[in-house]
């Protein structure tokens, strides 16, 4: 099954956090084939730092649910702690964005991810590497999806600097 994950992260390294969660769903997740540009982008919050977001697609044999256990598993082994209110900080984020075309509401997992076409700063990242992927429920491709999002928030591409 191809399913695709958004990352987010806005807690130093934040680069590192994302390199290291592709790591980690390459090992227990399965083959990642896709990875979108990186991208910063202005916090929802208001004192959290800002983010880096992206967007991959991997190839997996994991149901869903058992996809869910494997990336909260990551984020837990990344450092992510959960306070309890909605915008904390975050060393990594993992949210499934889409499973194959699968349509799932149990009260754990929600798929498609019911924000993404509410959120520029997952629609720009997988539109650079899904431009065509047909939202199962809302019908539009990712591409009209972006070019219709109300979000105003900034999203701009992050080059990372090696020295
Ligand atoms: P958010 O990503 O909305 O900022 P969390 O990462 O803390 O918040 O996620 C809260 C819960 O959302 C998770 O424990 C998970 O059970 C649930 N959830 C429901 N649908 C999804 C999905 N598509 N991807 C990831 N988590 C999901
Ligand atoms: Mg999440």
């Amino acid at each position: 099954m191809t399913t695709y994950l958004s990352l987010g992260s806005n807690i130093p390294d934040r680069a590192a956090n994302l390199r290291r969660a592709v790591e980690q769903i390459a090992v227990s997740v399965g083959t990642v084939t896709m990875q979108s540009p990186i991208y910063e982008t202005q916090s929802w919050g208001y004192t959290d730092g800002d983010y880096l977001n992206q967007t991959i697609a991997v190839e997996t044999t994991l149901t869903p649910q058992q996809l869910l256990a494997a990336t909260a598993a990551i984020e837990t082994a990344l450092g992510r702690v959960r306070s309890g209110n909605g915008y904390e900080a975050r060393t990594i984020d993992i949210d499934i964005l889409f499973y194959d075309n699968e349509i799932i509401d149990s009260p754990h997992l929600t798929v498609p991810h019911p924000k993404i076409a509410l959120r520029r700063f997952v629609l720009q990242p997988t539109a650079d590497i899904a431009p065509d992927y047909l939202h199962p429920t809302l019908h539009k491709t990712i591409k009209k999806l972006l070019d219709e999002c109300p979000d105003t928030g900034k999203v701009r591409k992050f080059v990372i600097h090696n020295s």
